[in-house]
């Protein structure tokens, strides 16, 4: 890009999310340098977004700068590590100051709220997309992973799975809803996820595996499911779906969009019976909104249990009543 172009990008992403005392160096130089702390492992993540392929055209920028830190976060979340320094590869159709300003000012907030410090990037011109790399500092061998799920231990969910779904539908047209209080939740749910990072760190010795939910509930479950060597029960009355869900689709299609939808960027975990008093005790101590849907099974396969029959996943979405 142009020499003035890359004097907006310095003004909007020098400084980004929190002053942190371990960046030595950061924005501006060749390369960044950070001090890891000792005795400590270092977990890795990155994510992109892609106009068109994870949010639509004409996004506001303020959810395109949220969002593409928020899926990081969530994916440090998931592993159970502590957020610290970020990169952004950022690929513009033009240097629009207004934008970059909405991007940034979103992205900005976001990192600091979560202690993170943007420490370089990369900026080229071409379709709109944003790729985050995110690093995360955990103690040595207690991060989260999707396998070490075991048949028995109960099966939990943060947030209400299926809101940001139905966001995405709305902003897309596909779907149209009369309560445009419930309309406004499930878009904000889409356009401004909630990254668990607390939950995420809390989770360390007490969740035997854990996943964030991105490609759906039930494919990620799968995944877990997959990584453990185990089946998985769902009790699709224990879904925690939220009212605005509720009222915008029903009952049914809100199970259907917890099960099936995307894009979430809640945890999905387990926690074996013998932690689950530690368990309610970090429920009590304010964990936040977290809530049990179902046990690992022998097995393999996802199955959700249902007052009308039993559906069972089968990689794209559920079929009614299979056995
Ligand atoms: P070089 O050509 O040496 O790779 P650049 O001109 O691409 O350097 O980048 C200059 C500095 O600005 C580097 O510190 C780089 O990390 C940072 N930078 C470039 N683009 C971004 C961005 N989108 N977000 C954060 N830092 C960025
Ligand atoms: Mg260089």
């Amino acid at each position: 890009m142009p020499q003035g172009e890359f004097e907006l990008i310095a003004r909007y992403f020098s400084r980004l999310g929190a002053e942190r005392a371990d960046v030595r160096i950061g924005v501006g130089d060749d390369g960044a340098v950070v001090m890891p702390p000792s005795s400590r492992e270092l977990v890795v993540v990155m994510d992109s977004l892609l106009e068109g392929v994870h949010f639509p055209a004409g996004s506001p920028a303020a959810s395109i700068g949220h969002r593409s830190f928020a899926v990081n976060l969530s994916d440090l979340a998931a592993m159970g590590a502590e957020p610290a320094w970020a990169l952004l590869a950022l690929t513009l159709p033009s240097a629009d100051e207004e934008w970059l300003a909405q991007f940034s000012r979103a992205a900005g907030d976001l990192c600091r709220k979560h202690g993170v410090a943007l420490i370089g990037g990369d900026t080229t011109r071409g379709p709109l997309a944003a790729t985050v790399t995110m690093v995360g500092i955990a103690p040595i061998g207690v991060a989260l992973e999707r396998k070490g799920g075991q048949v028995g231990d109960a099966i939990f969910v943060s947030g209400s799975p299926g809101d940001s779904a139905a966001g995405l539908a709305l902003e897309q047209g596909r779907l149209h809803v009369a309560d445009a209080m419930s309309a406004q939740i499930l878009r904000d749910r889409f356009l401004f996820p909630t990254p668990r990072c607390g939950i995420g760190v809390a989770l360390r010795g007490l969740a035997s595996a854990c996943i964030d939910v991105s490609d759906g509930l039930g494919g990620d479950l799968e995944k877990l499911c997959a990584a453990s060597g185990c089946g998985a029960e769902v009790d699709a009355a224990a879904l925690p779906v939220s009212e605005a869900l509720l009222s915008a689709v029903g009952r049914e299609a809100a199970r259907e969009y917890a099960l099936t939808g995307g894009e979430d960027y809640e945890l999905l975990f387990t926690v074996p019976l013998a932690r689950l008093g530690a368990m309610t005790s970090a429920i009590a101590r304010g964990l936040g909104p977290v809530k049990r849907i179902g046990s690992l099974v022998a097995g393999k396969g996802v199955k959700v249990f249902a007052r009308g029959g039993v559906m069972q996943f089968s990689g794209s979405g559920f079929d009614h009543f299979a056995t």
